[in-house]
């Protein structure tokens, strides 16, 4: 596998040309942040993620997490890697500047994420849940809670976790048993077993904040009776240090088939002492302030396998020899032309390709809308923006983790045998890989939140708000002759999507389990049009640039040719789900579950 190399000119692209970041500040009031201040981050985070965790990344799969005594041991380096990037105060850019935080916007941030986990995914895991942990307390948290926690967490000194899986429920959390119960100080003691909980115990941190989903005695039944709190390893002393240890345990560590070097872990809470954080009953809803943060995380996991599949098969494609083009030998002097002549193999990289830099520019817009929502001064844009990143983050986290998942696997095809050898690899990214469509809601969970909640429940308006801003777009662009091979399948698929939502609806009138059959295929081919439009909005971009003379045509030139691929090669993908979507229902579910035997 080559070393990785973080693509500062793409992110650049996205972040200052495409989306126009200091625009958006400058509208957000933010005026010492700006794309040269955003420039000297992405400088030092590759410098950071290139030299300090790719190296790492192999080794880490290779050793894994130790296990002993309820101690975990991260692979070597790990716990050395995390105490520099602490030094450089990566943790805080984000927090609030009242408890040790730079307060800087969630955009600002989202390429040191990619870069951060693409060098090194499991690593990532350490802070990433820190920051959802981080968020969590902030929206929900009082300030005796936000002043115990949040220094530390925003430093880095201490990490957070997500406690919601059960053994017996992971999707359906309306299940879920651990009990919480008023030890009559204003605390509740905790019993209950998590699994497969992600960096629950680790060596990197001297203290790990656990937010945790219970039940009060008496709870309603069902998601309604479930409350959120804060569950510390050890106590805090009162002065900013740890004190005794709590009564929550690592009792074991998973065996997994990839992000070996992540600790997943079964914790037990056995009375462990715990703080309500936000109302009795209400824990979901503050639970949502975490699990969208970590949604949009899965998201970047996706960009982060598609790059790698993309930069580590690009390599190869260059120097591997076999057969001749068809179009006659394009490396006369050698015994055999190098891969990257045949079609098939442009195919498995532009692919890759695509995925990786348009699931880049989907999940940096999330991070754009995340800044108007937090901070936008006036209601009605801070709304706006709120329902379309609501709409868009099922879309990102399911529809590009998928297509990292394909990416991810193009690389190892892409080596032929030598992809499914360890040196090279590309086997690891297809492991690694592998997790991001299960954990954080499933696609198939994603999709029924997408068409279930996000698009019939607003009776369309979720999607006809995005919708029109496509539809706009194209209007603009439409006198544009050089872009028409673009602008007109995007608006043709645009008007399908609102037609298609309509005639799902319909069904589902009829018959609410249609939503549940739709629901993967509809939000593939929402993903497929949504990165659409993106594509397009990027060969704008790229073409405003060579107009305007900015030069580094050959960047803007591949924009443009890569846009056109999507559209030629990609896009048409959506036509399928649409006619899986109007196979009906009735196949899927007219055999009885006895009837499936084999
Ligand atoms: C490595 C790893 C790390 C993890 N980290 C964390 C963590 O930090 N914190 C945490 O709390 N959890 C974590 N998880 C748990 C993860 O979020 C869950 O595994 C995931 O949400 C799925 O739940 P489940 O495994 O119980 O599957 P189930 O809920 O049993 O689902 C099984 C299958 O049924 C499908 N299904 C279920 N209900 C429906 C439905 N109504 N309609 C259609 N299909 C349905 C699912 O899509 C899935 O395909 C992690 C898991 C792993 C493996």
């Amino acid at each position: 596998m080559p070393d990785y190399k973080a693509p500062l000119r793409d992110m650049r692209f996205v972040l200052n040309e495409v989306l126009d970041l200091d625009g958006h500040y400058a509208k957000l009031g933010l005026e010492e942040v700006n794309s040269e201040l955003l420039n000297a981050f992405l400088e030092e985070g590759a410098k950071f993620a290139e030299n300090e965790l790719a190296p790492l990344n192999r080794s880490g799969d290779e050793e894994g997490c130790h296990f002993e005594n309820g101690v975990v041991t991260t692979p070597k380096g790990f716990k050395e890697a995390y105490a520099k990037y602490v030094e450089g105060g990566w943790p805080a850019m984000g927090g609030d500047p009242e408890f040790g935080g730079q307060g800087l916007p969630g955009s600002s941030s989202i390429a040191i994420s990619e870069m951060t986990g693409t060098a090194n995914w499991s690593w990532s895991m350490y802070p990433g849940l820190s920051h959802g942990a981080v968020a969590t307390i902030e929206a929900h948290g009082t300030d005796e809670q936000k002043n115990a926690y949040l220094p530390k967490l925003t430093s880095g000194e201490w990490t957070g976790t997500m406690c919601l899986t059960e053994p017996h429920c992971g999707s359906d959390l309306g299940i879920l048993k651990t009990k919480a119960e008023p030890q009559g100080d204003g605390s509740y003691a905790i019993t209950g077993t998590k699994i497969f909980i992600s960096a629950g115990e680790h060596d990197m941190a001297e203290n790990i904040v656990h937010i945790v989903l219970a039940r009060l005695p008496d709870a309603p039944k069902g998601t309604k009776g479930i409350s959120l709190f804060i569950v510390p390893k050890f106590h805090t002393d009162g002065n900013g240090g740890v004190g005794e240890r709590n009564g929550v345990t690592c009792g074991s560590i998973e065996h997994k088939m990839g992000i070996k070097a992540s600790a997943t872990c079964v914790m037990n809470f056995d009375g462990a002492t715990g703080y309500l954080i936000g109302p009795e009953n209400k824990g979901l809803n503050c639970m949502f302030t975490f699990m969208n943060f970590a949604r949009l995380g899965t998201a970047i996991q996706g960009v982060a396998h598609s790059e790698l599949g993309f930069q580590g098969g690009l390599a190869y494609a260059k120097e591997r020899l076999a057969m001749r083009s068809l179009a006659g030998p394009k490396n006369p002097d050698g015994p055999a032309d190098p891969i990257i002549v045949h079609p098939d193999v442009r195919r498995m990289l532009l692919t890759s390709k695509a995925f990786a830099e348009g699931g880049r520019a989907l999940v940096y817009l999330c991070a754009q809308l995340g800044d108007q929502v937090k901070l936008a001064q006036d209601d009605e844009e801070r709304k706006q923006a709120d329902d379309l990143m609501a709409l868009l983050t099922p879309i990102a986290k399911a529809f590009v983790t998928e297509v990292g998942l394909e990416a991810a696997n193009h690389g190892v095809q892409i080596y032929g045998g030598h992809g499914f050898i360890r040196e090279w690899g590309m086997e690891q990214n297809v492991r690694d890989a592998r997790i991001s469509t299960l954990y954080e809601g499933t696609t198939g969970i994603q999709a029924l939140d997408l068409l279930g909640r996000k698009v019939m429940m607003t009776q369309g308006q979720a999607l006809r708000n995005f919708t029109k801003i496509v539809h706009k777009f194209c209007e603009a662009h439409g006198d544009n002759a050089d872009l028409k091979e673009l602008i007109e399948p995007l608006a043709a698929y645009n008007k399908e999507w609102g037609e298609m939502t309509q005639a799902v609806g319909m069904q589902a009138m009829q018959n609410p389990e249609y939503v549940g059959g739709a629901a993967v295929d509809y939000l593939m081919y929402s993903g497929y049009v949504t990165l659409a439009y993106l594509w397009a909005r990027m060969a704008a971009k790229a073409q405003e640039q060579i107009a305007a003379g900015a030069g580094d045509e050959d960047f803007y030139k591949a924009k443009i040719s890569t846009a056109r691929f999507y559209f030629k090669r990609l896009l048409p993908r959506a036509a399928g789900h649409k006619g899986a979507i109007e196979g009906g229902l009735d196949c899927m579910m007219e055999l009885d579950a006895e009837h499936f035997a084999f």
